[in-house]
């Protein structure tokens, strides 16, 4: 089925203020439209459910990379684009640096935002496991004032999230306190560039006096959301990697994951390489040797 432009009305008020009091005064009538690279998809394919729209694409609030001295603070419209080239990102949080370059193609980089990355809640989103391995928290604005939630957990089921239709992503807030660690991501796709991951891994790591001290690991497409291997991370701590660790490791994240098949790829595979992937990560850690 097309959909009929007629149909729809597009408004952009320009501020977040008129946004958030608009959203508030008719709950669940406007759906928020950042850079619009989900949203026109659904569109196009006649599946958009929402008739009116509201831009917040430039909305100042939303945009920008603020540094402070424990966090940074990325706008929740911020372009993969930007982060790309943010040199403290790619310095200190490289898991999203490369998940925004693996993600889609330039055009796509230079309107796709990591707050609709979030809310489309894709189990494929190349960014979130980076968000859950660097322990990001969430800024939400509503006319209510702005709350503050850990991403870990935000999603609660496929496609399902703790935001209400009156609220906005304002930013994402990472601590910067991953100096000394391994960070580790890798995509699994069907070709190098401009495509869906199969399974995605970002995971962060560090020894001390040669065993696991610290480790995060989140993967991507093997359940409804985006998982942290949370168990395995604490069956991991204070052991050093050695072959049977691999083995309990590849066994414990094939135990906790939920793959399906997909026209991308099948459960069978997405579990062996699910394991693949954590196993040759802690491996790396192993030769690495990053310490605190
Ligand atoms: C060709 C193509 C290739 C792609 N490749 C990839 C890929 O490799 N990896 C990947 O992860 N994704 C990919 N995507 C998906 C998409 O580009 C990303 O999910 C992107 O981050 C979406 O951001 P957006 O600003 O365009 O979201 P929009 O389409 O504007 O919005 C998506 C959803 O988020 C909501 N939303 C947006 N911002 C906010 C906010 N601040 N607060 C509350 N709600 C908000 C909207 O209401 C909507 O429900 C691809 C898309 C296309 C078209």
């Amino acid at each position: 089925m097309r959909s009929d432009p007629a149909d729809f009305e597009l408004i952009a008020p320009g501020t977040l203020h008129a946004v958030i009091s608009l959203l508030a005064d008719e709950p669940g009538q406007w759906l928020p439209v950042a850079g619009g690279t989900d949203v026109m998809v659904q569109y196009a394919a006649g599946k958009l459910p929402a008739r009116e729209l509201i831009s917040i694409w430039n909305l100042p609030e939303l945009r920008g990379v603020e540094i402070l001295p424990g966090e940074i603070r990325i706008g929740a419209g911020c372009t993969y684009t930007e982060l790309r080239e943010h040199n403290v990102i790619a310095e200190e949080f490289p898991l999203l640096a490369s998940a925004a370059r693996w993600t889609g193609g330039i055009a796509n980089q230079n309107r796709g935002t990591l707050g609709g990355n979030i809310v489309n809640a894709s189990p494929a989103a190349d960014s979130l496991p980076a968000l859950l391995a660097y322990e990001a928290e969430l800024i939400v604005v509503s006319v209510r004032g702005e709350r503050r939630i850990p991403y870990l957990g935000f999603h609660t089921g496929y496609k399902k999230m703790n935001l209400a239709p009156d609220e906005l992503i304002r930013a994402i807030s990472i601590g910067r306190r991953f100096s000394g660690y391994l960070h580790h991501a890798r995509k699994v796709g069907a070709r190098e560039a401009q495509a869906i991951s199969k399974v995605c891994i970002a995971a962060l790591g560090r020894l001390r006096g040669g065993k696991i001290e610290d480790v995060r690991m989140a993967l991507g497409s093997v359940a409804p959301v985006p998982l942290r291997l949370t168990e395995l991370e604490q069956i991991m701590k204070g052991k050093a990697v050695e072959p049977e660790l691999l083995q309990l490791a590849r066994e414990t994240a094939a135990a906790a994951i939920e793959p399906i098949d997909d026209i991308r790829s099948t459960a069978k595979y997405r579990a062996a390489v699910a394991g693949n992937l954590v196993a040759e990560f802690l491996e790396h850690l192993r030769d690495c040797g990053n310490t605190a």
